[in-house]
């Protein structure tokens, strides 16, 4: 159990503070060790390690939530859990079982309690699984050892004095290629996205939306954070593409829209020409939960949706269950929440 921590809870950021304890397991010889929890948060690797030179690593991102009872909870781990495997395959690492993974992240939590946000200020703690492959080796090759970690890091809410809409612009660059890594949480489609993402700002945009990289045609995703959109006859829409990574919020959301708000979902193409379609759209992902988007620009219009100020009504009941489900005060469906004790 950690000490007792000095942070201002209200004014949290989405940034690095050390944390007392972070969970640490290494892969060799076939096998991963029992892991355990530890203060130090370097870690010594050899300078040939894979993941330095050929970007063989995978991450997660995932948040602990104190209810109003005082109980802490992840939402949806075992997606965390199967998506790292996912990455891992795509780029030869080994598989984590999934017990393994959920225990890292309880263990880290609980080892780290002090850290967790009180509830009602929105914040949260936000875990970060990650795997990288080290070792003496310089051929392009997989890496004979690996190592997981799991750390964690309390954030603030995403939207200081409420949410706000902002606008994005359409990315010059591709995030990924048609059968590339695109679907995978690695860490060089984040690289590659870094350029993009400077150039939107300096524009005065949020961030940029990413174009399928085939046609340059229909829309992929924001840089971290998938895209939704409501049509006029509230249909929840969001784009089917092999290269969008699957964010767990948004399948989280498709679901919240059927069940909860008796929507029609839809995955399909979403053709850039075509925004029209959409009285309100948002990027949704777990930093974020969700962001209203005000407008699009694409070849120098700016496409506006509900509005540039305000927040659509959809949005934001689709805001308001996630956020309740997640911290504890709406139901949630069945399997979705692991109780952290
Ligand atoms: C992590 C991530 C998301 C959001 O996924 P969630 O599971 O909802 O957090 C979206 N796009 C990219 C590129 C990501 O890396």
């Amino acid at each position: 159990m950690s000490k007792s921590v000095n942070i201002d809870w209200n004014n949290l950021a989405f940034s690095y503070i050390k944390t007392e304890f972070r969970y640490v397991s290494r892969w060799k010889d076939g096998k991963w060790d029992d892991g355990s929890l530890i203060e130090d948060n370097k870690l010594s690797i050899s300078e040939a390690s894979t993941a330095l030179h050929y970007g063989q690593q995978c991450f997660e991102g995932l948040k602990a939530y104190r209810t109003k009872e005082e109980k802490i909870q992840l939402f949806r781990p075992d997606q965390n859990a199967k998506r790292m495997n996912d990455s891992c395959k795509r780029v030869l690492m080994p598989e984590i079982p999934e017990e393994k993974f959920i225990d890292a992240c309880i263990q880290v939590v609980k080892a780290n309690e002090a850290y967790i946000p009180p509830h009602g200020t929105g914040a949260t703690l936000y875990l970060r699984p990650f795997m990288i492959g080290v070792g003496d080796n310089l051929g392009v090759k997989p890496a004979p050892e690996f190592i997981f970690c799991v750390f964690c890091v309390p954030v603030g809410p995403y939207f200081k004095g409420g949410m706000t809409p902002v606008n994005f612009t359409i990315a010059d660059y591709d995030r990924a290629s048609p059968w590339g890594t695109g679907a995978s949480k690695v860490g060089g489609n984040y690289a590659g996205s870094l350029l993009a993402h400077e150039e939107a700002v300096k524009k005065g945009f949020a961030d940029c939306i990413y174009l399928d990289p085939a046609t340059h045609t229909k829309i992929e995703e924001v840089g971290a954070a998938n895209f939704f959109g409501i049509t006029k006859n509230d249909k929840f829409i969001t784009p089917k593409s092999p290269s969008i990574l699957p964010s767990i919020t948004k399948y989280s959301l498709m679901h919240i829209a059927k069940e909860y708000l008796e929507m029609e979902v839809e995955e399909i193409d979403v053709p850039v020409e075509n925004l029209d379609e959409f009285k309100e759209a948002g990027a949704c992902g777990t930093a974020a939960v969700i962001t209203p988007i005000g407008g699009i620009d694409y070849k120098d219009n700016l496409h506006v949706f509900y509005s540039e100020t305000e927040v659509g009504p959809v949005t934001k009941k689709l805001y308001n269950t996630l956020y309740g489900i997640q911290f504890g005060d709406v139901k949630a469906p069945e399997g979705w929440i692991v109780e952290v004790k």
